[in-house]
């Protein structure tokens, strides 16, 4: 039996979207290719609400991440860390060579913008990563007052990781004047694993071609000369069948607005919330919980193995606590496609699940 997947990514996808994986394959240097290049790009801007230049990889958005440090760092990159992800950014600098200082959040709270201003009024740093969506604990960002903040910088190339709520969070590009703002494919996007997206400002491309030993397969310069001069191409073979899905998933992302798929983000975080706020306890900060994950301590006095596992025989896959948080609360994806049916019966389940385990522990 198939487990509905309410995991935060892979999510799960739909049958119509899996079947354009299934497209006879095109030559990736065709005109076919070319243009089903440029329609994705053209319908990532609107979905990213950004001028930027649209960068493809084959990868997951791991690979871009670190390509960014790598290419964008000249001096010395201010890593801010609200958890597992933002951790994971400063390890790549250290596995590449690039000087970097972390500036952590404890656990289930946001960077705030005296954090920041604090850090970049010392004139050290060249660039900065924020998380806008910390999956582990599940806290977003405030972007907006936090870009208040980096606008005073205009030699900081500003990289933010939207890996897990690019299409269902609220993040005009632009307005936020992000330099790289990277997303994969498998989380609120709604596609399957192995294609990640960024949005490349101008300025951080010029900034690029001054730094050395940028590496290779994530180049920055070289993916952005790909999609301006050739044009639309990828320099080596990208996964083309993503491509097909990807356009065709584009098509419908933007089918139900920019704005409602926010809109209906919220509304199944709410319901995801005052579940547990009746069941367990919520996690993070309430000030700024995320709209596409939901993190909570698990108060329930049964094991999350023995709810995932009784869940799954019911057909559904919940997610485990991240790193330090695992077996201490278990957390509910609510992104890319999922209705409000969906979450309303996966939390039916949860309840008699819960009723059931109570129950036996009884005996
Ligand atoms: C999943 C995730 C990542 C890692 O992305 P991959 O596509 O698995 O490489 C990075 N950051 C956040 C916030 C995530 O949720």
């Amino acid at each position: 039996m198939h487990k509905k997947l309410f995991i935060p990514g892979p999510v799960e996808v739909g049958q119509d979207v899996l079947n354009k994986m299934a497209t006879p394959l095109i030559g990736h240097r065709t005109k076919d290719a070319i243009a089903l290049q440029q329609s994705i790009s053209e319908k990532l801007q609107k979905v990213m609400r950004t001028q930027n230049t649209i960068i493809l990889s084959t990868s997951s958005g791991s690979g871009l991440m670190e390509g960014a440090v790598r290419c964008f760092t000249k001096n010395r990159a201010a890593i801010f860390s609200i958890g597992a992800f933002g951790d994971r950014w400063y390890k790549m600098c250290v596995a590449n060579g690039v000087e970097a200082d972390l500036f952590s959040s404890e656990l289930g709270q946001i960077t705030t913008p005296e954090m920041l201003e604090s850090a970049l009024s010392t004139g050290k740093y060249d660039l900065i990563t924020i998380t806008h969506n910390e999956t582990a604990t599940g806290i977003h960002n405030p972007l907006k007052a936090l870009s208040e903040i980096y606008k005073k910088y205009p030699d900081v190339i500003v990289c933010v990781d939207t890996v897990s709520s690019m299409s269902g969070d609220d993040i005009p590009v632009d307005e936020l004047a992000i330099d790289v703002c990277i997303t994969s494919s498998q989380k609120c996007l709604g596609l399957p694993p192995g294609l990640a997206i960024a949005a490349v400002s101008d300025r951080a491309v010029e900034k690029a071609k001054t730094i050395n030993n940028r590496g290779l397969y994530f180049d920055y310069v070289e993916l952005v000369k790909f999609v301006k001069e050739k044009p639309y191409q990828y320099p080596s073979t990208p996964s083309i069948s993503h491509m097909f899905a990807l356009d065709y998933q584009l098509d419908k992302i933007l089918e139900e607005g920019i704005e409602n798929r926010y809109k209906r983000h919220c509304m199944l975080a709410q319901i995801v919330r005052d579940w547990a706020t009746k069941n367990c306890e919520l996690y993070s900060d309430p000030e700024n919980l995320s709209v596409t994950v939901t993190c909570i301590t698990n108060t329930l006095g049964i094991s999350f193995s023995e709810l995932n596992k009784a869940m799954g025989e019911r057909g559904y896959l919940i997610s485990n606590g991240y790193g330090a948080l695992k077996d201490k609360t278990f957390r509910i994806a609510h992104m890319a496609d999922t209705t409000e049916e969906e979450i309303r019966e996966l939390l039916k389940n949860l309840d008699e699940v819960i009723v059931e385990l109570k129950a036996a522990q009884a005996k």
